[in-house]
């Protein structure tokens, strides 16, 4: 797909996740940006830089935007869904813990692998997200698991932004996120929808 204008994220959506790295629960969605720089195709690098601790792979849910979204209803932004990614929110751990904002955790250059858009009208809640490296399964979520529906969080998000077509809404991860190595190879998959297979390897 073309590269997003823009792309919003969601936090702690699924309640095994927002457990396992010892966050509480959100009673609002925390929102944040990855910028359109980050953005890698599958099959190319996701590139490690040294020195920053520990990163992640985050396998999540992709919405893209097919209409003009300003303060619109939850009905109105599930209608306004034009396709699925698979989207790897690459993320470095470390970096989020100890940086006030998020900018750079979540980020640094190829930390967003998108797959290919397949095009359609998604039942928004019964998308299902499956994380393998290495051929292993390390997670496995369905929407109808997240603390913040899809349709609730576009709506949240365009009571302040408006989304434009084309912007892309990643929805959280579930349970079971963990560090990559160089050697790795990570797939993000939405059953039926989208696939994003990388390599990682150490930045240059
Ligand atoms: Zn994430």
């Amino acid at each position: 797909m073309p590269t997003p204008g823009k792309i919003l994220c969601v936090g702690r959506n699924y309640r095994e996740h927002a457990k396992e790295l010892g966050n509480e629960v959100p009673t609002t969605p925390v929102i944040f940006l990855k910028p359109p720089s980050s953005v890698i195709a599958s099959g190319e690098a996701i590139a490690l830089p040294a020195g920053i601790g520990r990163i992640d792979y985050e396998g999540e849910i992709g919405l893209v935007i097919g209409q003009r979204l300003t303060k619109a209803s939850p009905a109105a932004c599930a209608a306004a869904v034009r396709g699925v990614v698979a989207v790897n929110d690459v993320s470095a751990r470390d970096l989020q813990k100890s940086d006030p904002q998020w900018w750079r955790a979540k980020g640094y250059d190829t930390f967003c692998p998108i797959g290919d858009e397949r095009q359609g009208t998604p039942d928004l809640a019964a998308l299902e997200v499956i994380t393998r490296v290495n051929g292993e399964e390390r997670q496995r979520g369905r929407s109808a698991e997240m603390i913040f529906p899809i349709a609730e969080v576009i709506s949240f998000i365009s009571q302040a932004v408006t989304l434009e077509p084309g912007d892309l809404v990643i929805t959280g991860t579930p349970a079971g996120v963990g560090p990559l190595a160089p050697g790795d190879v990570v797939e993000v998959e939405i059953p039926g929808w989208s696939r994003v297979r990388n390599p990682v390897v150490a930045a240059g």
